[in-house]
């Protein structure tokens, strides 16, 4: 008889596969229910429950899930997951392929702690098997109340929550701290200054007031880029491309509904000139949905000798290898890896921020 493989292992990894090709929430949520509801259980009562047929009767458990299970165990890579492994495809070129390879952590991912579905732990063991060295988690900050954005209290909860979890992670892989914090009206930034000098990145999204007229959110963006705590501006223009069908919204989806956004208007020039002044770095933000900057600004902030992160902006584990789509559009706009932040270590990219204040 075959060797049994690791049946909450596959589970996770068909969770995971379903979330990076964007399906809707409530498939990947059944899997990774599964993974959770069978992760204790001694093997004996797994393979009880499989050869009697009474692991549906566990809440979290269904048929298809119950189906993956017993192939696990029988030694079978489970047809659900050769299907979804079979057909995952990379037309990446060989310019975008090495751009990704070149990235080392990702810059901007949210937990449940604001509107991301997955625990800390989860995101970062996804990152782990992703091959990154590091991951900053950067969750929302107060004003943003409708993605249950951090006050100053839970932020500084959060910070020791975050130490605590890497010191149970393998070596050579850290969580790094961050905040995407609002960009307010008057082109301050949403969190107290002490904590903000705290982190070690933090990203600036304007998330309001998107079609204000152009010279006030100029004004508004090139106060928040001045600012030295800002490293990263992201999600530049706020723009949606992209819907999903109403209906598979949830926790951790944010931005799949079923809407398109036009860029907000500012002079984008004016901007990343004061960018590349400030030494602030220009998000490329992977998110199908949003795809922002669009390529010609992409262009112009290249021209304007801005640096770059290529972000995904993940809610959810599976998204975390969105940045190959990030790759593909700044390998389009000939965007070198050496203006790219999340190229660099942990350490260089710290000392970096750290410069910055
Ligand atoms: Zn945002
Ligand atoms: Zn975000």
């Amino acid at each position: 008889m075959a060797r049994a493989r690791d049946p909450i292992a596959d589970l996770r990894r068909i969770a995971f596969l379903l979330e990076r090709a964007n399906e809707a929430t409530y498939r990947v949520r059944a899997f990774r229910s599964a993974a959770k509801a069978l992760a204790g259980m001694p093997a004996a009562e797994l393979t009880e429950r499989v050869g009697n047929g009474t692991l549906t009767e566990l809440a979290g458990v269904g048929d298809v899930t119950a189906r993956c299970v017993a192939e696990s165990l029988a030694g079978e890579e489970p047809v659900y997951l050769r299907r979804l492994v079979a057909t995952e495809g990379s037309d990446l070129d060989a310019e975008a392929t090495a751009l990704r390879a070149a990235l080392r952590g990702d810059c901007h991912t949210h937990s449940d702690w604001s509107d991301g579905g997955s625990p800390i732990e989860e995101m970062a063991l996804a990152a782990v098997e992703l091959g990154h060295e590091y991951l900053v988690l950067t969750d929302h900050s107060p004003r943003l109340t409708v993605a249950r954005g951090l006050t100053a209290e839970r932020l500084r909860r959060q910070l020791d929550h975050v130490a605590q979890v890497n010191a149970a992670l393998p070596e050579g892989f850290r969580i790094l701290t961050g905040i995407e914090v609002d960009i307010l009206a008057d082109g301050s930034l949403d969190q107290d200054d002490d904590l903000l000098a705290r982190l070690d990145v933090v990203v600036g999204s304007v998330h309001s007031g998107l079609k204000d007229e152009r010279s006030k959110m100029t004004r508004r963006m090139l106060k928040a880029v001045a600012n030295p705590h800002l490293d990263i501006l992201g999600h530049v223009t706020g723009r949606m491309v992209s819907s999903r069908p109403a209906g598979v919204t949830g926790p951790g989806d944010r931005g799949h509904r079923a809407r398109t956004r036009a860029e907000s208007d500012f002079d984008a020039d004016a901007v990343f000139a004061a960018c590349a002044e400030h030494d602030t770095a220009v998000e490329i933000n992977s998110r199908p949905e949003r795809q922002d900057p669009p390529k010609r600004l992409i262009r112009r902030a290249l021209e304007a000798g801005c640096r770059f992160a290529i972000n995904t902006d993940a809610h959810a584990p599976g998204q975390l290898d969105w940045q190959r789509f990030g790759c593909e559009r700044a390998a389009l706009c000939g965007v070198p890896a050496d203006r790219v932040i999340n190229t660099w270590s942990a350490e260089q990219l710290v000392a970096w921020t750290h410069t910055r204040t």
